[in-house]
Formats: C-alpha cells, sequence, structure tokens
C-alpha cells in the first residue's frame, strides 16, 4: 500500500497507521445466545423472550481485539443441540435469514418507465477474488430484470468483467482507458451493447492500468472517472464500477464518482482482515472528495450455511457492521464459475438456480435501500 499507487500517496497516510481491526473477544460460551442456522423457523422458548433478536454489541465488543489466526478454527459460538432447537413452541416461530437477523419481506423493485438520473454504484474490496466482478455482473442482470436501464463499468486493468461479458480484451478498439485519457472520446463511443438485454458495458483491458500511472500528473486526478461518467447519468438508471483489487487511484476515482458502495466479503475469517482499511479509505473519500458517497451494504459472498465457519464470519459481520450487512446472502456454488466460462450471467446462463435467486433477491433488497435505483 505504500508503492507509487497505494492508498497512502493520496492521502497521506500509510497502512501502518491504520489501526487494526477491531473485534470482539469470545464472549464465554454460556453467555452467548444459541446460534442460529441460517433460514431455519426456530421456536421462541419460554425462558427467553427476546431470542430472536439480532445480537446486541456487549459492552466490551468495542475494545481492539488483534484478529488471531489461531482462534479461527476454535467454535467460539455454542451450536444449539437439537433439544435446544425443539423446545417447544410457545409463540410465532420466526423466520431468520441467514444472517442471524429476521428477514425482511422484500417486494420486487417498482416498474420505471422513464429512464435516467442514473444511481452509480460501486463494487469495492482491496482484496481479490471475493465475488466484486460477480456481483457486478449478477446484480446488474438482475436488476435489468426488473426493468432497469444498467450500464456496468470496468474500472479493473484485468478486465475480467468485461470477458466475463463474454468480449475478446485483444479486439476491443475503444476501452475505458480512451475515454480517461482522450478528452475528444466521448462515452457513447465506448460503451458497447452486452448480450443481455438493458444492460451496457464501458469495456477494459490491461491498458487501464497505465492510467493508473498518468493520471497521477492530472489536476483533479480522483474526479476523472466522475467527468467522462457525467453523461451517461441522464441515460441509465443504475451505473455499477466494478473495482480493481487495490486501494489506489482507479478505486478512489470510483468511489468519487459513486453516490453508493457496495463491499463484497468472503465468507472466509481473513476476509475479515482489511476492511478497517477499506472502511478507512472510504470515509476519507467521503471526507474530502464526495461528501454524498454512502455505503449501501456488505454483502456476505461464497457462503455455506452448513459450516460453523460461514455462520460465525457472517455473525462476526453483522456486529461490526448492523444494518449494513445486507440480508441477502451469496451462496458458494460452482455454477458461478460456470457461468463465468460461458460469459453470461447466471441469471441466464442457469435462470433457475439459487444463485440467480440470490442475485434477484439481491437486487430487490438494493432498491429497497436506495430507492433512487
Ligand atoms: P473479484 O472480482 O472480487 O476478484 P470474482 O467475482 O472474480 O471476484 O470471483 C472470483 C472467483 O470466484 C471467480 O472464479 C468466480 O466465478 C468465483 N465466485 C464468485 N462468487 C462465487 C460464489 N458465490 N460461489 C462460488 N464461486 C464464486
Ligand atoms: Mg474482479
Amino acid at each position: 500500500m505504500s508503492g507509487a499507487n497505494g492508498f497512502g500517496r493520496f492521502f497521506g497516510g500509510s497502512a501502518s497507521e491504520i489501526p487494526p481491526m477491531a473485534r470482539p473477544p469470545a464472549p464465554p460460551p454460556d453467555t452467548r445466545e444459541p446460534l442460529q442456522f441460517p433460514t431455519q423457523t426456530v421456536a421462541q422458548p419460554e425462558v427467553t423472550p427476546d431470542v430472536n433478536e439480532p445480537a446486541v454489541t456487549d459492552p466490551v465488543a468495542d475494545e481492539v481485539v488483534e484478529a488471531n489466526a489461531d482462534t479461527v478454527t476454535e467454535p467460539e459460538v455454542e451450536v444449539p443441540t437439537e433439544a435446544q432447537v425443539t423446545e417447544p413452541v410457545t409463540s410465532d416461530p420466526v423466520e431468520l435469514g441467514p444472517t442471524g437477523r429476521p428477514m425482511p419481506n422484500l417486494p420486487d423493485p417498482r416498474p420505471v418507465t422513464v429512464h435516467g438520473n442514473a444511481r452509480i454504484i460501486s463494487m469495492c474490496n482491496q482484496k481479490g477474488g471475493v465475488g466484486k466482478t460477480t456481483t457486478t455482473i449478477n446484480l446488474g442482470a438482475s436488476l435489468a430484470e426488473f426493468g432497469r436501464k444498467v450500464l456496468l463499468v470496468d474500472f479493473d486493468p484485468q478486465g475480467s468483467l468485461s470477458v466475463g461479458l463474454g468480449l475478446n480484451p485483444h479486439q476491443m478498439e475503444l476501452t475505458i482507458y480512451n475515454l480517461l485519457m482522450q478528452k475528444e472520446i466521448t462515452v457513447d463511443e465506448v460503451v458497447v451493447p452486452t448480450n443481455v438485454p438493458g444492460v451496457d458495458l464501458l469495456p477494459s483491458n490491461i491498458d487501464l492500468s497505465a492510467a493508473e500511472v498518468q493520471l497521477v500528473h492530472e489536476v483533479g486526478r480522483e474526479q476523472t472517472l466522475q467527468r467522462v461518467l457525467a453523461p451517461a447519468i441522464e441515460k441509465y438508471d443504475v451505473i455499477l464500477i466494478d473495482c480493481q483489487p487495490s486501494l489506489g487511484l482507479l478505486t478512489v476515482n470510483a468511489l468519487t464518482a459513486s453516490d453508493g458502495v457496495i463491499v463484497p466479503l468472503e465468507c472466509e475469517y481473513f476476509a475479515l482482515r482489511g476492511v478497517a482499511l477499506l472502511k478507512t479509505t472510504i470515509d476519507k473519500v467521503q471526507e474530502r472528495l464526495n461528501p454524498r458517497l454512502t455505503v449501501d451494504g456488505v454483502l456476505g459472498t461464497m457462503f455455506d450455511g452448513r459450516t460453523l465457519h460461514s455462520r460465525e464470519v457472517m455473525q462476526r459481520l453483522v456486529e461490526a457492521w448492523g444494518d449494513q450487512v445486507f440480508h441477502t446472502v451469496i451462496r458458494r456454488t460452482i455454477k458461478f464459475s460456470d457461468s463465468t466460462v460461458a460469459g453470461e450471467p447466471i441469471t441466464s446462463y442457469a435462470a433457475a438456480s439459487t444463485g440467480a435467486d440470490a442475485y434477484r433477491q439481491l437486487a430487490r433488497e438494493v432498491a429497497v435501500r436506495c430507492p433512487d435505483v
């Protein structure tokens, strides 16, 4: 992070100055509420009327505890025994979602007749392989199924979004690099339609890595993407930016151009590390460059409800981020890799799969949280 394109260069900080991630210490097992199984209907025990309330923060939970890999494999949360789960029903059972909180009703987004005034949302996490690109493609495709006009912006020099939508990186005439660096190029010239109805793409390839270096010398370097995207806002309902796995100048550009940010997080313990740095980045961009930036949500990806590990990570996410965590989680399934190879979203490659349904549900939840979508 302290390299030429590291985040510290833009905000005068360095990774070593970032506080360690705050984790609540493991409470003694007998003081913990039993962990609820995802999507399980659990009877409300007679003696614990608030058992279905989301876990509230313990006063000592604010203490900063250094993440310790040794504690990862230790089951710190008591798993309810079968006897606990099947206690006599005393009131209406409450449906708990995979995040351990009651699942809200998520209606289909209202139909839109007039397009425009797009909400711009960045998919951001400096860690690679957490589902940023997968979420960009499939949330975009799902919002398009609900009648939204969607523009996807590939803002990663690896060009995975473009490849994932079936483009050949060597056969692109114009890419977002040209849009950023050549003043005479307009957004309309670079946008390409995709095979997904209602979804357009601003493609990218390795050329974009040069932009990061060249932009450093420009005046208003952090606002470059915002400037070039401005004419597209009137044509789309949603613009989703797929960020690269770093907190360098390209990501700062994406956050500066955005109204909201979605943080996809793999449900693995080590995914939680580094989240504090990401939060600091978002806060600094909001403070110094883009006051309208909000966290639209933290998305648990590659969730495996059968493992205690996944459920525990999810519980920690909710403890750390509260209601910013989406109720929707994306489960681990091989179909995502298969659909990438096929060059299409899972919503069309395996339209009836649980993965496709999960992203449709995410689209509903985004629409509930962001009424401008
Ligand atoms: P990022 O953009 O953050 O680097 P990707 O979206 O490219 O991450 O995902 C990394 C890899 O994981 C890809 O091969 C993708 O197909 C796969 N993947 C993404 N989401 C899931 C999931 N829910 N279950 C299984 N594999 C997934
Ligand atoms: Mg990616």
